[in-house]
């Protein structure tokens, strides 16, 4: 079920054609399969309008596109929804997509503006019949898990028309953390105590919000969104964990992050950016209590990265993440490493490097969660202890009580600014 067909066509180039300059043109056909959908994308070289018709014998979605034109071809797609894609030419000015179906079902139809390395986009979103309810767990055996065992929801950053980060050999993030959620969620669910849900276990989009519904509906105690940095700076490697902030990016680097993991929904495309969890970013005050929570996680798991994975660390960071939103559980944000240094572009690779980082989570989630498991002892082994800063000191005091440089103290505290300002409350990982 969960694979996908790329469909690229060529381009044809009508240099001589006069119309040329302001028609658009089918460049590729692409689709993909999540449990639930069959995304067709297709992509244009300019905006277009379009209009759709659905006939019932045979089911059949037609979509006219104006003013574009195409090479006719048949494009076979055998999934649970669809059976044929076709486009052709209809008139010199006009194309088509049709869609022949398994059988009738419902869709949606929308265009997505030129974004980044993204042309413009027409998307048509068609449901897989009779499949819904059959695949979703239900409220009563999330119920039934709750009494014996904690949850924890398990995101694995971007997917589908969304790559994420590539790496200076195409490595795509979106691999690379969905092996390293599907691991975490292996190790978890050998346990009776704990069980692992992951919002996407293949190569599908998911907008931002409906990854948050997901760790609501399934009632999780704490919520991992994995992901692989990346910097236009070859040389910056290192892991880091996010925590949600109420205030804006306490930092440049945080804000960054967030600024490149919140465009998701505008590369994968979702119909309404309106509706948007982005567009509309509210802090609850119930939150607050969860975040103070997260950074703890954030803090134990960074550690037990360092351990396991031998990864420089580059410190926690708090930012307006849009997926960890809305969630009223410890919720944390982890960046591997940077996909976009060649040396650990090389590590995220490798199944080994995968396999320690979901271990070294999946140690730390348990110690969070204080569950006793053998794994747990091997985390943090260099002894890092936690300062909270109180009133009246400062890095130099912090550093001298601890026996410290303050670059020793900055080098696992990223969230320490240029000035070494630090604020009563903040916790620092200290060497
Ligand atoms: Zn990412």
């Amino acid at each position: 079920m969960r694979f996908m067909i790329t469909m690229i066509m060529s381009l044809i180039a009508f240099s001589s054609f006069s119309l040329a300059a302001q028609q658009s043109e089918i460049t590729s056909v692409r689709c993909w399969t999540s449990p639930t959908n069959i995304r067709v994308v297709v992509d244009l070289t300019t905006e277009v309008s379009y209009e759709v018709k659905e006939s019932l014998s045979p089911s059949e979605i037609l979509i006219t596109i104006k003013n574009t034109r195409s090479t006719n071809q048949d494009l076979l797609a055998n999934n649970a929804a669809i059976k044929q894609i076709s486009v052709f030419q209809k008139d010199t000015n006009m194309s088509c997509v049709k869609i022949g179906l398994v059988k009738k079902t419902t869709f949606n139809v929308f265009l997505l503006k030129k974004y980044l390395s993204k042309p413009d986009r027409l998307v048509i979103d068609i449901n897989i019949p009779d499949v819904k309810k059959a695949l979703s767990v239900s409220q009563k055996e999330i119920e039934l898990i709750k009494k014996r065992s904690k949850i924890v929801v398990i995101d694995a950053g971007h997917g589908g028309e969304d790559p994420g980060a590539i790496g200076p050999t195409g490595l795509q993030e979106k691999d690379v953390v969905l092996n390293i959620a599907r691991n975490l969620a292996n190790y978890f669910n050998q346990r009776h105590d704990v069980k692992a849900f992951l919002t996407r276990d293949g190569d599908y989009f998911i907008p931002l919000g409906e990854r948050i519904k997901l760790c609501k509906h399934y009632d999780g105690d704490i919520f991992i969104s994995i992901h692989a940095n990346a910097s236009p700076k070859e040389h910056v490697r290192g892991s880091s964990v996010y925590v949600l902030s109420t205030e804006g990016a306490d930092n440049k680097a945080a804000q960054l992050v967030a600024q490149r993991e919140n465009m998701a929904d505008l590369i994968g495309g979702i119909a309404k950016i309106e509706n948007n969890v982005v567009a509309s970013i509210l802090v609850d005050l119930s939150q607050t209590q969860a975040i103070n929570e997260s950074l703890g996680l954030a803090k134990g798991t960074l550690d037990s990265m360092v351990s396991f994975c031998h990864t420089y660390s580059l410190g926690i960071g708090r930012a307006g993440f849009a997926v960890l939103k809305s969630i009223d559980v410890p919720s944390i944000l982890v960046e591997t490493a940077f996909i976009s240094n060649s040396e650990e572009e090389k590590l995220l690779a490798t199944d080994e490097f995968q396999e320690s980082m979901s271990k070294a989570i999946y140690a730390a989630t348990l110690k969070y969660l204080e569950i006793p498991s053998s794994i747990v002892s091997l985390v943090s082994p260099k002894g890092y202890k936690y300062h909270v800063v109180k009133k009246g000191e400062t890095l130099w005091s912090i550093s001298a009580f601890y026996d410290k440089s303050p670059d020793e103290i900055k080098g696992l505290n990223a969230d320490i600014p240029p000035s070494d300002a630090v604020f009563v409350g903040q916790e620092l990982i200290i060497p």
